[in-house]
């Protein structure tokens, strides 16, 4: 099938395949055993992999934590921030749209010692549809907000939300700005001081790196961003992370991270050109169909973001019905979780419309010939669909 889930996970990318391969069978060491030459390799490894990630983003090298992914970068941020010994304010901000992997351990936060408040967004009949409004944003921190965390790019309708402004509210009172970056990081130009953030999410696998290895930014002056660490034990990433580094992925995450800095706008370019077809493409098929979030000609979405409402076609049913085609329906990326997609119905879209739609995610690997075909696929089952 041609692989149009690319907002799931990635291809690793063979040239970062081929930098990972000596490290699992050569150079076997563990990067804390430095008192002989493979365990110095391995830790000479690690520390050029973040010196390359920490560049990438407009970081320093010691403010790179290396985590299991997205997932627990995001934990340990929030955790992190949330569990220390002597913390300011037990208010957290965020907003409905954000990741699982951000909502969950803000909700679990929520029922013990802390208070959350999550924004809404823009509907999605309008042109900034999914936007966080910087007013509202403004209005909630509040003195007793420890912590405010907004994603930079989302994973289902790819708006990318402007944090300048909220990293301005966030400082104003002393709290810290997160942000889940893990759609954003190699499909943006990304540089952590233009954004204003303090805490930074991001994963390989999204980049056309191994699944498994990611990193969390944490800032290491004005200020020193302190965090109490999630796993504990030998002491690894100056204590933030304990547990033997994922050498080969960590090799693998800096090489897919060089990769993308090398050929970002190329990238961009070549997404936009593949998305826009894909869209005018659809339209041509099913003229009743509507793009879901925000409007690319005015409001910043990521390029290889798609995602369509068909009226009254389920999309599970055109997974069904197009199976040439891999792609995702509004039933979140969670297959395990039945239920219509929070973000599409954070923009004002009812369970059943929300169920009515697919996500589409275009990447470094396809080609115009593929979209093509996309297109007729999924124009014919929608056609077989709304007949029968
Ligand atoms: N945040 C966002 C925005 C994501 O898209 C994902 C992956 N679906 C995650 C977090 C989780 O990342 P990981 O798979 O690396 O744990």
């Amino acid at each position: 099938p041609i692989y149009l889930d690319n907002h799931a996970t990635t291809r690793v990318d063979p040239r970062v395949v081929e930098a990972m391969l000596p490290w699992f069978t050569e150079a076997y060491g563990n990067a804390g055993s430095v008192g002989h030459a493979y365990g110095h390799a391995a830790r000479e490894a690690v520390e050029q992999a973040r010196e390359t990630i920490a560049g990438a983003i407009g970081a320093r090298p010691g403010e790179i934590v290396f985590t299991s992914g997205a997932t627990e970068s995001n934990n340990l941020a929030i955790r992190g921030v949330a569990e220390r010994p002597r913390r300011r304010g037990d208010h957290l901000v965020s907003v409905v749209t954000e990741h699982a992997a951000v909502l969950e351990p803000l909700e679990r936060l929520a029922r013990g010692t802390h208070r959350l408040s999550l924004l809404s967004v823009e509907p999605h009949t309008s042109s900034q549809a999914g936007v966080v409004d910087p007013q509202q944003a403004a209005e909630t921190i509040d003195s007793d907000t420890c912590l405010v965390s907004v994603m930079l790019a989302n994973n289902e309708i790819g708006v990318i939300q402007p944090l300048a402004p909220l990293a301005s509210a966030a400082h104003a009172v002393g709290a810290l700005l997160h942000t889940d970056a893990t759609q954003a990081v190699g499909k943006l130009p990304i540089d952590v001081e233009a954004l204003g953030v303090d805490l930074m999410s991001f994963s390989a696998h999204k980049l056309y790196g191994p699944k498994g290895v990611g990193a969390l930014y944490v800032r290491g002056r004005d200020p020193i961003v302190r965090l109490a660490p999630l796993v504990v034990g030998g002491g690894q990433e100056r204590g933030r992370r304990s547990g033997t580094h994922n050498v080969p992925g960590i090799v693998g995450f800096a090489r897919a991270v060089e990769l993308c800095t090398q050929t970002l706008e190329e990238e961009r370019r070549h997404l936009r050109t593949l998305r826009d077809r894909l869209l005018a493409g659809l339209v041509a098929q099913i003229p009743d169909l509507r793009m879901c979030g925000p409007d690319p000609a005015t409001t910043a979405r990521l390029e290889g973001n798609l995602n369509v409402w068909i009226p009254q076609v389920d999309g599970e049913t055109i997974m069904l019905a197009a199976p040439q085609v891999a792609m995702s329906s509004g039933a979140a990326c969670s297959s395990a979780d039945p239920e219509p997609s929070h973000v599409l119905r954070a923009l004002g879209l009812s369970a059943d419309e929300a169920r009515c739609t697919l996500r589409l995610g275009v990447g470094r690997f396809n080609t115009m010939a593929q979209i093509e075909q996309a297109i007729e696929a999924i124009g014919d089952a929608v056609h077989r669909l709304r007949k029968g």
